[in-house]
């Protein structure tokens, strides 16, 4: 499977494949990059390393640099320490960094090769579910001690080389995780992938080659149409923020690593959900769906101790906020989203319920 990805500033090509590495040679011989540098984590890098250098062209010299699985990969420190390693490499303008693992690694890699010697080639060979959403629109960043994704650049990479059997390594939380930002994309963009999806996957272990290669072409199909609408993030690239108001608040206030980014946005979705019924009279059975995606093994709970101030602070501070009144994405029907300004009691009213509702 191939998907074109068309951006203002260039276009590249996605391989979505259980053996997707049979590309990645092509890639790299058709560009004629002078060397490689392998950016992947402890976890991937354990994993599934030797897999990925049995894949290269013996022509083109490579090397590797691993850094901390999750969060971690994208300190500060780390980021140094990955340009000191491309220097002492002698990568120069032609080189090409292969980003290899989950979104972190590609964020971090992607933010390394957007800035080395001011900006080269890079590849992503995601191996996560999350990371079809992370490995399409150009976005790379680290972070700062004041604040997530602080520090980055837009930079587009070389293609993107998905190979659907690493997927098949990863924990039951990370399959959770980027499965909700799958189902994030079928509300936004595409009620026949919802269908299929509340009435074929029950389980996510038992997702067959076919149903998990569908699910991230989709996802990530529909994420390149908004991002090659909307490059720099100045309008309709916000509605892929469906889920994420409310969801950021409760993986700060759960505290970063309890619980992924994908499980807390899963609990975001339903709220605007609930929020798109109110305000825009949704009509959409949220109660099979909550059924649905609890069956799959989500939590919906709001976290006991989250007030409804703190978390209405918490969504003031939100950057689609504008004069301090919370905008939300909200579904008109399924596929259409708006970005609308919500107030503060209906919003209160829907947090009260979910939290009498659903514990
Ligand atoms: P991740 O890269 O931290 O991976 C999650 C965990 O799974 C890590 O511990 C990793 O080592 C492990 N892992 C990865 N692949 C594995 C495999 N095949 N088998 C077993 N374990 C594996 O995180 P993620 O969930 O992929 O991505 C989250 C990151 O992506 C965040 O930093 C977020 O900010 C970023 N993100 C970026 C964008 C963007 O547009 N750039 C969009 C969404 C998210
Ligand atoms: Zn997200």
């Amino acid at each position: 499977m191939e998907i074109t990805v068309q951006t203002a500033s260039k276009s590249y090509p996605i391989y979505i494949k259980p053996n997707g590495l049979d590309e990645l040679s092509k890639v790299i011989q058709k560009n004629n990059f002078t060397n490689l540098l392998i950016i992947t984590d402890e976890t991937v890098g354990r994993l599934h390393l030797d897999n990925l250098r049995s894949a290269l062209p013996e022509t083109v010299d490579h090397s590797v640099y691993t850094v901390p699985s999750g969060e971690k990969a994208k300190q500060m420190s780390v980021y140094e320490s990955c340009q000191t390693f491309a220097l002492k490499q002698g990568l120069d303008r032609r080189s090409c960094i292969i980003a290899f693992g989950g979104g972190a690694v590609g964020d971090l890699a992607g933010f390394v090769a957007a800035t080395y010697m001011r900006g080269i080639s890079f590849i992503q060979v995601p191996t996560t579910i999350l990371a079809h959403d992370s490995a399409v629109g150009g976005k790379t960043a680290i972070n700062h001690p004041l604040g997530k994704n602080m520090i980055g650049a837009f930079h587009q990479p070389e293609a993107v080389i998905y190979h659907t059997d690493f997927i098949k390594t990863l924990p039951d939380h990370e399959i959770r995780s980027g499965f909700a930002e799958a189902v994030k994309h079928a509300l936004i963009a595409d009620s026949d992938l919802l269908n299929m999806l509340m009435n074929e996957i029950k389980d996510l272990h038992e997702m067959n080659d076919e149903q998990l290669t569908h699910v991230l072409q989709r996802g990530m199909e529909i994420k390149a149409n908004i991002v090659s609408i909307d490059e720099k993030e100045n309008g309709l690239r916000a509605v892929l923020n469906l889920g994420h108001t409310l969801g950021h608040v409760i993986e700060s206030s759960l505290g970063y690593g309890k619980t992924t980014h994908g499980e807390a946005v899963m609990i975001g979705i339903v709220f605007a959900l609930h929020v798109s019924k109110e305000v825009l009279g949704l009509s959409f059975p949220i109660e099979r769906f909550e059924e649905w995606v609890k069956g799959l093994g989500y939590k919906l709970e709001i976290p006991q101790d989250l007030s409804f101030e703190d978390a209405y602070t918490g969504m003031q501070r939100d950057k689609k906020t504008i004069a301090k009144r919370p905008r939300f994405v909200l579904l008109e029907t399924i596929g259409e989203p708006v970005l609308k300004e919500v107030e503060e009691n209906v919003l209160e009213q829907v947090f009260d319920m979910m939290n009498n509702y659903i514990k």
